[in-house]
């Protein structure tokens, strides 16, 4: 779904520093591991009597940043390719979907299922309606920004609260706040208080 002109203008502002962050954040868990230690350096000299187990590098602390698959709008066509894929690679992988796209047709509904059983794929929530593509619309009413994601996580009966915005990059979790368009915010806020946790660009 194409984000409308105002949101691609401010979404390209931040871009550069949401992408950064779509790669090191968890779907599930948003944390950034550290670890320290000592490297082991082996050289392998000439005289093999002089080979040495050097113990003495300490290591930077490292973080370590985790890349998440997403895909969003399904189920649609492809996502059952997709879903395949991840199973033969042993790939987990999130898919946001929209209820709609769930009843849509019957083609639909018996993908969302085996995307239920198979094991391999998170399902979270990209709302009910995907604001009919209209998106100011959509969140010029908090309230029904809400609601609309309430009805996709109730209707799909889905296990967690993280959602992503249509049309918008907007970020609300425990460490991050960004929203790409500010009359985007309170809606944010709205869902944030309704706890969703909110990530990242639906492009
Ligand atoms: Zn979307």
């Amino acid at each position: 779904m194409d984000p409308d002109p105002e949101a691609e203008q401010a979404a390209s502002k931040i871009l550069r520093t949401t992408f950064l962050t779509i790669a090191c954040t968890a779907c599930n868990s948003f944390h950034t591991e550290t670890s320290t230690g000592v490297s082991t350096i082996q050289f392998s000299l000439p005289d093999s009597t002089s080979k040495k187990n050097i113990n003495t590098v300490p290591a930077r602390k490292k973080k370590k940043k985790t890349i998440y698959l997403t895909f969003d709008d399904g189920p649609n066509k492809g996502t059952r390719k997709v879903m395949h894929i991840a199973a033969e690679e042993e790939m987990p992988i999130s898919m946001f979907l929209i209820g709609e796209h769930v009843y849509g047709t019957t083609e639909q509904t018996a993908t969302f299922d085996s995307l239920v059983h198979c094991g391999i794929v998170e399902l979270e929530n990209h709302s009910y309606t995907h604001a009919n593509n209209r998106y100011s619309d959509f969140y010029s009413q908090p309230a029904c920004t809400v609601k609309d994601f309430m009805r996709c996580r109730d209707s799909l009966e889905l296990t967690n609260n993280i959602i992503r915005t249509q049309g918008r990059n907007i970020w609300r979790t425990k460490n991050l706040s960004c929203t790409d368009i500010t009359k985007s915010a309170a809606a944010a806020d709205s869902l944030q208080e309704a706890s969703f946790t909110l990530i990242g660009w639906d492009l």
